[in-house]
């Protein structure tokens, strides 16, 4: 996984970029999970000082598989330089666009359940593969009953109402980890779709210039879909999986590329 962080200056500079969007999960998830916060400290703040140095722009905040209780030393690691930011539940204005990202997940059948909601009031959940966690100081911290306890939480299409909004949607950049439903951007290797109707509609009736999704990271090789449109919007989901995979976008002219770059000895 370092390796790409790596070839991310690399690249952003190639292409003359202005700013880097890293949409999570930002951290390794092959090591003891509790151990995240040392890639922070070790790897990332010297990553975010690279592209600060470079005068880029990075926008970013962790994803579901990044434990919420590191959500603090990633602010502060973020805050160290001005050109980075934790763009979860937040908007930044640069330039003529607004950017305003949202990390929260609609719940899926995994244990870590950080950043996970139901989709809407009427969600249905998948069956689970075990009781619910939520990362905690000391340990994991188990849910007894998971569903009564997402009930009490707000859905993604509350979450999506809360968050700031822009002067101008024609003129802005919703950074969303979850994909929307129904667009091909959201699907699991059996090839069916697990995106976010609250998401679908959001975008439906609100036409962003622009929306940005990962978490599904397979999805681009099932669907043989990384970008569609819903109305006026462009929505990009450029998947990740062995390969560096990351789109390039030129937001005046809108064009968009997709690039995969292997490991190189
Ligand atoms: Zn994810």
């Amino acid at each position: 996984m370092q390796w790409k962080y790596d070839r991310l200056l690399g690249a952003a500079k190639e292409f003359d970029a202005e700013m880097l969007i890293n949409g999570g999960d930002m951290l390794p998830k092959d090591i003891d999970l509790f151990e995240q916060d040392k890639f922070i400290s070790g790897y990332l703040d010297h990553h975010f000082m690279q592209f600060d140095s470079a005068g880029i722009q990075y926008l970013c905040y962790p994803g579901n598989d990044d434990l919420k209780i590191f959500d603090q030393i990633f602010e502060k690691t973020c805050n160290k330089y001005p050109s980075v930011t934790n763009l979860a539940q937040r908007k930044v204005e640069i330039g003529e666009y607004e950017f305003i990202g949202m990390n929260w997940v609609v719940d899926y059948p995994f244990r870590l359940k950080d950043r996970c909601r139901m989709d809407t009031d009427d969600y249905v959940f998948q069956k689970q593969l075990g009781s619910g966690l939520l990362s905690a100081p000391n340990g994991w911290k188990e849910i007894d009953d998971w569903f009564a306890y997402a009930k009490n939480l707000p859905t993604i299409e509350e979450e999506l109402e809360r968050l700031p909004r822009p002067k101008d949607m024609s003129k802005s950049i919703y950074v969303i980890h979850m994909p929307p439903a129904g667009l091909g951007l959201d699907m699991i290797h059996q090839g069916i779709s697990v995106g976010s109707k609250a998401i679908y509609d959001f975008i439906k009736n609100h036409q962003p210039k622009l929306t940005l999704h990962g978490h599904i990271h397979e999805s681009p090789g099932v669907s043989d879909r990384w970008f569609a449109e819903l109305g006026k919007t462009i929505c990009i989901q450029p998947g990740q999986l062995n390969d560096l995979t990351y789109v390039t976008i030129d937001l005046s002219t809108m064009k968009y590329e997709r690039i995969k770059e292997q490991r190189r000895v």
